[in-house]
């Protein structure tokens, strides 16, 4: 059995090697329930000093399991206090790895899309989501309101568009609705000035929701180029 025992110091040497001579003749050298021989001190012992160790740990993984709540109040109050300290760290962490931490996310939604979608569905639902929604388009109707640009100058572009730019609709068969859309969406920062709008159809303005226009256009051609009959082979 190797020594666990700072050899320095001869006194622990010594209490380290099995007694030779019983006091008693009931007594004997015990050992643990391992096979290990408790020698030393540990002989007054019921474990040796590795099994001791695990059922120390066990002891403390099921003080914390029966006292939840007392280590959740103990870890919220230390981290009040070093409130600052472990933002600033949470801050440098991120700054340091932000390539990697976006890789990370962005592979996760890519492996995620299904769930995603079906969350934000149920977030819309909650309170805390109508209420998200509600707050974009208040503050979306107030950038527009502020911008200073005639209504007849927005009459004017809708009169003069004749086709979507993104699905190429015509508007003549009235099947399409003309509808004002922003370049980039003012919840992705855009602003409502002349050069940030554009006239398209409603229904692309609807499933471009917040994309850029430059996103929009790429998926709009993907679409077309896989709706796109294959040709006709050889006759
Ligand atoms: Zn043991
Ligand atoms: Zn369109």
């Amino acid at each position: 059995m190797p020594s666990r025992i700072i050899p320095q110091n001869p006194i622990i040497l010594l209490m380290n090697e099995p007694i030779p001579h019983s006091p008693s003749p009931s007594a004997k050298v015990n050992t643990c329930s391992c096979g290990v021989p408790l020698l030393g001190f540990r002989i007054t012992r019921k474990f040796c000093l590795e099994c001791a160790k695990v059922r120390g740990r066990k002891a403390t993984a099921n003080w914390y399991s029966k006292n939840r709540d007392k280590v959740a109040a103990y870890d919220s109050a230390r981290y009040e206090i070093k409130k600052d300290y472990y933002s600033e760290q949470s801050k440098r962490y991120h700054a340091a790895n932000k390539d990697e931490i976006n890789a990370r996310r962005k592979r996760w939604e890519s492996e995620n899309k299904d769930y995603l979608k079906e969350y934000g569905i149920a977030y819309n639902k909650t309170p805390a989501g109508k209420a998200r929604a509600a707050n974009g388009r208040h503050k979306r109707r107030a950038k527009m309101k502020g911008s200073g640009i005639p209504s007849a100058v927005i009459v004017q572009m809708m009169d003069d568009s004749s086709e979507c730019p993104y699905c190429k609709s015509c508007y003549d068969s009235g099947r399409k609705k003309k509808s004002l859309d922003h370049k980039i969406p003012i919840s992705k920062g855009g602003e409502h000035v002349l050069e940030n709008l554009l006239i398209c159809c409603l229904s692309c303005n609807h499933k471009k929701r917040t994309r850029t226009a430059e996103q929009w256009i790429e998926i709009v051609s993907n679409q077309q180029k896989s709706a796109r009959p294959l040709p006709e082979p050889d006759a």
